[in-house]
């Protein structure tokens, strides 16, 4: 592991699958970390015991990011009980699926909610409270640059819309030091992919997904003094996918 010993993290939407794993590298490399969740209050739960078992420090906190209240309290809440932030990471994401023919309004603007319009917000919010020379990561989807299958018309829009987002979120804060990035996974192995798990292997050159732990290690990477000079870049950790 980083020594982020000192160092204060937030992740949203860190209770299950790729925010999880990311959660578990930011505290075992030292950070104290806080996470939200909406609804896995169980396993939030269940992951800050395991953590603080370990001699590790986190911090659960319930909020929707589909509310913009809940995104500005959790900040609020992490700066009173853990000080201003070093690092946020913005995990929390929803695929609604559906072709263009049968999508609906209702899930339009759930997924954009959720998977753009909160992460705007949690960089606004988290720049904020955030010291001089830290770290803001993205995620979003190699579907942004290879979307392959039918039904991920609005998946791809929303990934895509994270592109130009750090792009100009890193140019306003580069005078505070601060760098903002997108990590682009490919299939991972978690709750969200499992019901296309055997289709995607298909598509994966390497012939199989990634665990989580591979793509909280490049955040981990992102996230430390080494990586100060990325900023504005959208990575892709895919196996190959979209090669
Ligand atoms: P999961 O569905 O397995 O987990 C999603 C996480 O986000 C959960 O912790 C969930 O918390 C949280 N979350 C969802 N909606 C909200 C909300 N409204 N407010 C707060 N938290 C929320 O997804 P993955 O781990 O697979 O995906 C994580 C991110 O990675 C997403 O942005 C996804 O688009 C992206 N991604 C995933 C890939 C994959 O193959 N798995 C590939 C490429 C990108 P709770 O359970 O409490 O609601």
């Amino acid at each position: 592991g980083r020594s982020f010993t000192g160092k204060v993290a937030l992740v949203a939407g860190g209770s299950r699958g790729i925010g999880e794993g990311i959660v578990r590298r930011l505290a075992s490399d030292g950070a104290a970390v806080a996470f939200t969740y909406s609804n896995s209050e169980e396993k939030a739960k269940r992951l800050t015991s395991e953590i603080e078992a370990a001699g590790g420090k986190a911090l659960p906190i319930k909020a929707d990011s589909a509310s913009a209240d809940d995104i500005r309290a959790a900040v609020d809440q992490v700066v009173k009980e853990l000080g201003e932030l070093d690092i946020f990471v913005n995990n929390a994401g929803i695929l609604i699926r559906g072709t263009v023919g049968t999508y609906s309004l209702e899930d339009l603007d759930r997924m954009l909610d959720i998977n753009v319009r909160a992460a705007f917000i949690g960089i606004q919010e988290a720049s904020e409270h955030m010291k001089n020379g830290g770290r803001i990561i993205l995620i979003g989807s190699n579907t942004a640059v290879r979307t392959a299958f039918p039904g991920a018309s609005v998946y791809s829009m929303t990934k895509a819309a994270l592109v130009g987002l750090v792009r100009g979120a890193a140019i306003d804060l580069a005078p505070r030091a601060i760098t903002v990035n997108n990590v682009q996974p490919g299939p991972t192995a978690t709750d969200m992919s499992a019901p296309h798990a055997e289709a995607v292997k298909t598509l994966v050159p390497l012939g199989r997904m990634a665990d989580v732990s591979e793509i909280a290690g490049f955040v981990s990477y992102l996230a430390s003094d080494e990586a100060g000079f990325i900023t504005g870049s959208s990575l892709t950790i895919d196996g190959g996918y979209i090669a």
